[in-house]
């Protein structure tokens, strides 16, 4: 088994143009966009976009045929950890959640047909997209749980239901939507069906963008009241919703944590910067201790932050199973990120509190990443459930820890 992470000269030449776009074609129009309203917004976004799309950085987890850079899962986690050294970079180059995840699934579940209509443009990047699964009245962690409900009329399917935290509904110009249509399936988990919404449409009704700890960031909250699908803009098979999250969340779940390397990384930096700078009693702050603790678990936990995602976009590429792997790899750079961003903050004192950095604002976003896409506590619950059967199947543990050679 030989494990290689090293790039090619001409990956280590696109790492090289991607950060320096961030750094001169990005973040300086950073303040820019945070200030801009609406339209104004969009135009910048846009122009940005152009510039990238010109620069060859585009779309970097899409086969070439879709007008993306091809790149294998351990080359994506490079493009991605650059791109998110701003919040906009991922925006930019068009890998973005929940757009990238949608790309994913429509590329593997959609026809033809379905690929032309909602895929091209999105990739064209003339469009924005939703994914409509989550619900205010029941557990989001258990998709069996679901009420939305849909019933066949004729060649429509009516649909009814609630869902809320939908990310970028407002702007996205489809959803996919998950409906439960079998009322007695054999598997609790083939009871959901995926549908395409052509957005607006009869019947999908926003009541409301939610007011998060971080503002109101476009999570809206949707009432579905008899809204009618023709049957063609079913997305995969009856029963096949929840089979089609998992498929998305896989990657998208690792992309995630491409992008959250990359803001634990920039705390980290930060924390060193003003240690080095800062003075009290006696000795700049990186002299104490205490400080150095700080940053000794913040190194250790972003080291083995990286290795996680490496292998497991690694296991990926090799068409191995990485479910295992993906699910570790989420759990423990989500919780990383918040404790490396909290300790920045900690070393940064009332200036890391304040909105002078960008700690606060990073903080704030991250708390979102222990529970959404899968729970902390989930993630425990089925790594533990792997454990558990790997000693049962092998009278050893070892399989369950990544299958490496040690
Ligand atoms: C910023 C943001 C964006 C989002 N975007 C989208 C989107 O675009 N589309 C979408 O569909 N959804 C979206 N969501 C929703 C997100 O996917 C859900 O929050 C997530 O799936 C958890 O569901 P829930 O909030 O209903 O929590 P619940 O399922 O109610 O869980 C609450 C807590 O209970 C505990 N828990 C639950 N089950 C178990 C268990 N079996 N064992 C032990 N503990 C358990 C966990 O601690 C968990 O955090 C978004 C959420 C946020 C915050």
């Amino acid at each position: 088994m030989s494990i290689d992470f090293s790039f090619t000269p001409e990956l280590e030449e696109l790492r090289d143009r991607v950060h320096a776009f961030v750094d001169e074609v990005i973040r300086p129009t950073e303040v820019e966009l945070e200030e801009a309203e609406g339209s104004q917004r969009l135009d910048t976004l846009i122009s940005l976009r152009k510039q990238a799309h010109k620069a060859g950085i585009w779309l970097p987890h899409m086969p070439e045929e879709w007008g993306g850079m091809d790149l294998g899962h351990v080359e994506l986690a490079m493009v991605q950890a650059e791109a998110a050294r701003s919040y906009y970079g991922p925006w930019v180059f068009n890998c973005q959640a929940p757009d990238e995840g949608n790309m994913h699934t429509l590329l593997h579940w959609a026809t033809d047909s379905q690929k032309e209509r909602y895929l091209r443009p999105l990739c064209d990047g003339r469009t924005w997209s939703c994914f409509a699964m989550t619900e205010p009245e029941v557990a989001g962690s258990d998709p069996t749980l679901i009420r939305t409900t849909g019933y066949q009329d004729g060649e429509e399917w009516v649909i009814n239901g609630h869902k809320w935290f939908i990310s970028n509904a407002h702007r996205a110009s489809f959803a996919i939507l998950i409906v439960r249509t079998e009322d007695d399936p054999d598997l609790p988990q083939a009871a959901n069906t995926a549908f395409l919404v052509d957005l607006p449409h009869d019947g999908w009704n926003e009541v409301r963008q939610i007011e998060t700890m971080h503002g109101s960031t476009g999570h809206s909250e949707i009432l579905l009241e008899d809204l009618r699908l023709h049957e063609s803009q079913m997305l995969g098979g009856r029963g096949q919703g929840h089979l089609l999250g998992q498929y998305r969340l896989g990657p998208a779940r690792l992309a995630h944590c491409m992008r959250w390397i990359a803001q634990a990384e920039m705390a980290l930096d930060m924390m060193v910067a003003r240690s080095l700078e800062r003075f009290s009693h006696g000795s700049v702050l990186a002299e104490k201790q205490g400080i150095q603790w700080m940053i000794a678990d913040s190194t250790m936990e972003l080291y083995q932050s990286k290795l996680m995602v490496l292998h497991a976009a690694y296991k990926i590429d090799r068409g191995e199973d990485f479910k295992s792997e993906v699910s570790m790899a989420k759990h423990f750079v989500a919780n990383s990120l918040n404790r490396i961003i909290d300790r920045s903050i900690q070393v940064h004192g009332a200036l890391g509190y304040s909105t002078d950095t960008p700690l606060a604002h990073m903080y704030q976003h991250a708390r979102w990443a222990r529970f959404a896409d899968g729970a902390d506590e989930i993630h425990q619950m089925r790594i533990a459930q792997r454990t558990i059967a790997a000693y049962k199947d092998h009278g050893s543990t070892a399989a369950a820890t990544g299958g490496l050679p040690i």
